[in-house]
């Protein structure tokens, strides 16, 4: 059996049972020959407990011929010490993620034979169902290049066969990453932004990006341990929005920004998906609306006019138990009316946060803090339950405006949605209005704010007072 199933089982295991064998038949001919008999059990209990070491040691997938992941730790670190330049593959099928469902026997089949045949000594670790990592000696295999693009040009060819998803990674070994061991980290990060069906070769500005992130999270988890509503790291930057009736700018949105001693400013894009993902999120919109508060007070008791800023919360944050009381123990510590206070949030798909959003914003809302439905066109719309939901302005996504600007039925379009929140006693705000054409036809379609470049970028908040006016003496 062993002779015969040797493709489907890592080497060194077989060479390590038929090794164990042979010693023990040698030790066995040697007691023959002298006529002792005494040991002969005991040394065939030498390669059972060799099997059954091999066996718990290395938690071995017999159909595909893969080795655990304490197995795969080993390998980096092995390689690392040694100095093994090796290449990693790493296959990830999101169909088997999670789930304890089996790969089909012809998959199975596919991928013993993908690791076996194209390389010389090479193993296969099954990180977890669905992610699997293939681990190439480079010395024993030099014309390495020429040996994946085979393989691939196979696994392009087998695809369709399955055509399940898969995400392929192929990185060589990194001193950086060798050293705290987390492939898998990388891969994943990786992944993360990759689109399904997709190979890539990770490079080392990849590998740059994923320390970076890496180093976001713990400078995110430190901000979420300490709680310190003027954490100094989590900076407010505000955009003022245009009002048309006064033509001056007495309302602005406040954006979060991060300060990092080792990266400088970052921008949402790098770190707001990632806060969401680990539950951060609320700590950091905390400490924006306690410093936008601070701020406002200052700038009222300076007389400028403040009409009010609004604060981006997601959609998560709402559901929070504690939502309502943590805005309401914010405004209310820092002294300033809660209408100076509005709160802008996307629309959710969830049918269960209808309600309880519904229920916290008329809570909120009874304060005097004004609700803003945020990026309004760029997803799908659900006009029951925006109706239901007692927002005061629409936000209009800047791709309405893009969208204004092509055909007539596009056109025709946003002034019409426009038009009917209008009528409906909602004010309506353009975003992303970036020149004098966007600014004419937004002035056109009904609106009552205007927001974008063409005004001004984002500004740290104490320049501010550069845009708002103060009260005449
Ligand atoms: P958003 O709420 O839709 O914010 C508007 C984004 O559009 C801002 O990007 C702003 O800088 C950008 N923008 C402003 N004017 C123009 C323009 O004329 N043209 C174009 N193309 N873009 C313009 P930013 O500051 O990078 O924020 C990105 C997103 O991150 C925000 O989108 C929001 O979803 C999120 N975000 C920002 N701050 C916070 C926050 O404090 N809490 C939460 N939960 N999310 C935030
Ligand atoms: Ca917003
Ligand atoms: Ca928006």
């Amino acid at each position: 059996m062993l002779i015969r199933y040797r493709n489907r089982i890592a080497r060194q295991i077989v060479n390590g049972i038929l090794g164990a064998y042979t010693i023990a038949i040698m030790i066995m001919g040697m007691q023959g020959m002298h006529h002792q008999v005494s040991f002969t059990t005991a040394t065939f209990l030498f390669p059972v407990f060799a099997i059954l070491y091999l066996i718990h040691s290395n938690p071995y997938d017999i159909e595909i011929g893969a080795v655990n992941v304490g197995a795969f730790e080993d390998m980096i670190t092995y390689s690392y010490t040694h100095k093994r330049d090796i290449l990693l593959m790493s296959l990830f099928m999101h169909d088997f993620e999670g789930s304890g469902k089996k790969y089909p026997v012809e998959i199975q089949n596919t991928i013993r034979h993908f690791y076996s045949d194209f390389f010389k000594g090479a193993v296969l670790f099954q990180i977890t169902n669905g992610r699997m990592i293939l681990v190439v000696d480079l010395a024993k295999n030099p014309a390495y290049e020429n040996s994946v693009n085979h393989m691939l040009s196979n696994f392009s060819m087998e695809y369709p066969k399955y055509k399940l998803d898969f995400k392929i990674n192929i990185t060589k070994s990194v001193d950086a990453i060798s050293e705290i061991n987390d492939y898998v980290g990388l891969i994943k990060y990786i992944e993360s932004g990759m689109k399904e069906n997709d190979v890539h070769y990770i490079d080392e500005k990849d590998i740059e990006q994923y320390f970076e992130y890496k180093y976001i999270l713990t400078q995110l988890e430190d901000i979420n341990r300490k709680k310190d509503l003027n954490d100094p790291r989590v900076e407010v930057y505000c955009q003022p929005v245009l009002n048309i009736i006064t033509g001056k700018y007495d309302t602005a949105e406040a954006l979060m920004r991060l300060r990092l001693e080792k990266i400088g400013m970052v921008y949402p894009d790098r770190f707001i998906p990632v806060a969401e993902e680990n539950g951060y999120i609320h700590t950091l919109s905390k400490i924006i609306l306690n410093k936008t508060c601070e701020h406002i007070k200052a700038m009222l008791d300076c007389t400028y006019i403040v009409k009010r800023i609004s604060v981006n919360f997601a959609v998560s944050e709402v559901r929070d138990e504690s939502f309502c009381k943590d805005i309401n123990d914010i405004i209310e510590k820092s002294g300033i009316p809660y209408e100076k206070i509005a709160i802008e949030i996307t629309e959710s798909q969830n049918e269960n946060d209808f309600l309880v959003m519904k229920e916290k914003i008329n809570e909120l809302r009874d304060h005097g803090i004004k609700f803003y439905l945020d990026d309004f066109g760029t997803g799908y719309s659900n006009f029951e339950r925006i109706m239901e939901l007692p927002f005061d302005i629409i936000k209009f996504d800047r791709s309405m405006v893009i969208a204004s600007a092509m055909d007539y039925k596009s056109q025709k379009m946003v002034y019409y949605l426009a038009k009917m929140f209008s009528d409906m006693n909602y004010s309506v705000l353009y975003e992303g209005v970036e020149t004098i054409e966007d600014e004419e036809k937004c002035k056109k379609m009904c609106a009552n704010y205007l927001q974008g470049y063409k005004y001004s970028k984002p500004i740290p908040i104490e320049q501010l007072t550069e845009y708002f006016e103060k009260e005449s003496a």
